[in-house]
């Protein structure tokens, strides 16, 4: 039944397959961690499972449950690129998978048992692992990327396509005269080390994913202010370190506050309140320039950095927010809620001054309000 040439150095693949998977499952267990890494954690265990098996058992017992074998492997494909499509948000389809499974694996039985072809099962074993990872090709390849690691994980994904078909093909000219590799062969062993090459790759990046969301998680809760979204104090220090400190360049800074935001509070509520913050937030950032950042300092209260602008064009956004906020009321509940917002403007050339730039905006603000709200100042 086991296989004459038998080593326990061919376990080695297999079993770091498999602990691997059932480790990543452990800890999935106690911790949550992102659905991809559990479905990578199965598509581990079960290639692991299917390795085992192909590296301990002798042709003539390989050959009884060739398809069987097949379903394990394949299912670890479909896991494998069921994680992928998790990660990158593409939707996948278990029928499909399903279907490809059950088509290869009666391949697979049909060139064993039916007539015994080896070129025919290796060339079933690539177009089939192809096909479950690229079972979506054209919303593969359309839905776009988050993050660059998962660019990456996409052209990796298309990579392995390729390179399961390649293997086939050239497993299929090295095939000796009884019909199959031994398996110490040089290309044998070439092969097996490429595929474990491809699972380390793959579970690198995964992991990568993992740890970058969780920065990012880390990093918004730290910069950024949670009823908004817009950078808080914190966020807006961490940028001001990353202004250009060319002598060259101006920059703005806009202070703005709504007006008599207090009797909105007292006549709506609180929570009506909290509505427009979000409101007003979603004017700043559909009137900025990309490469401007919106910062809320206080209650009502938001800092607009406008990194290397000439004056006319920031009174010329300034004046955009101020016009849009007074054109767009906030709908709630069948009501119009009227608003306007203050704003003053003040303008800074070396990074290290962009205190008394905020002193002398907040100036103008206090002008501003003096001069009657609903405009916009500069001290
Ligand atoms: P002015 O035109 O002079 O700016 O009048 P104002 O009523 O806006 O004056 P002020 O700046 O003193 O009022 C700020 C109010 O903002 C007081 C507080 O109730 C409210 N506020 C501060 N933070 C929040 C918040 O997070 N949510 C809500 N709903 N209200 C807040
Ligand atoms: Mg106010
Ligand atoms: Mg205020």
């Amino acid at each position: 039944m086991l296989t004459s040439d038998f080593t326990f150095y061919s376990l080695l693949v297999p079993s770091i397959m498999s602990s691997l998977g059932i480790i990543m499952l452990c800890i999935s267990h106690y911790n949550d961690l992102p659905h991809y890494l559990s479905s990578y954690a199965y598509a581990l265990i079960l290639f692991g499972l299917a390795i085992l098996l192909n590296t301990i058992l002798s042709g003539s017992a390989l050959i009884e449950i060739s398809s069987l074998v097949a379903i394990l492997y394949f299912l670890s494909c479909a896991f494998h690129s069921k994680a992928i499509y998790e990660r990158l948000t593409v939707d996948y389809l278990w029928p499909t998978y399903i279907y490809l499974i059950s088509l290869g694996a009666f391949g697979i039985y049909y060139y064993t048992q039916v007539t015994a072809d080896q070129t025919a099962r290796l060339l079933i074993i690539g177009m089939t692992t192809a096909a479950i990872y690229l079972h979506r090709p054209i919303v593969f390849l359309r839905t776009p990327t988050r993050l660059r690691i998962d660019r990456y994980l996409k052209i990796f994904t298309f990579v392995t396509a390729v390179i399961a078909i390649g293997r086939a093909i050239v497993l299929t000219a090295l095939l000796n005269d009884e019909g199959f590799v031994a398996h110490y062969e040089p290309a044998w062993a070439f092969t097996q080390l490429l595929l474990l090459l491809i699972e380390l790759i793959f579970l690198g990046m995964f992991i990568s994913c993992a740890i970058l969301d969780l920065v990012l998680k880390l990093e918004q809760e730290r910069y950024r202010d949670p009823l908004t979204g817009l950078l808080n104090r914190r966020g807006l220090e961490a940028y001001i370190q990353k202004i250009n400190s060319d002598p060259d360049l101006q920059h703005a800074v806009l202070m703005a506050d709504l007006d008599h935001f207090k009797s909105v509070n007292d006549r709506y509520g609180h929570q009506v309140g909290d509505l427009v913050l979000q409101h007003i937030s979603q004017i700043f950032k559909a009137n900025i320039r990309k490469k401007d950042q919106v910062s809320r300092i206080g209650g009502e209260e938001f800092l607009i950095v406008l990194p290397n602008i000439q004056k006319d064009a920031a009174f010329k956004i300034a004046e955009r927010i101020r016009l849009q906020l007074e054109d767009t009321p906030l709908q709630h509940e069948q009501q119009h809620i009227d608003l306007t917002i203050s704003i003053g403007v003040s303008f800074f050339k070396d990074p290290a001054e962009i205190e008394e730039a905020i002193l002398a905006a907040d100036q103008g603000l206090y002008q501003a309000k003096q001069m009657g709200r609903n405009q916009i100042q500069s001290a």
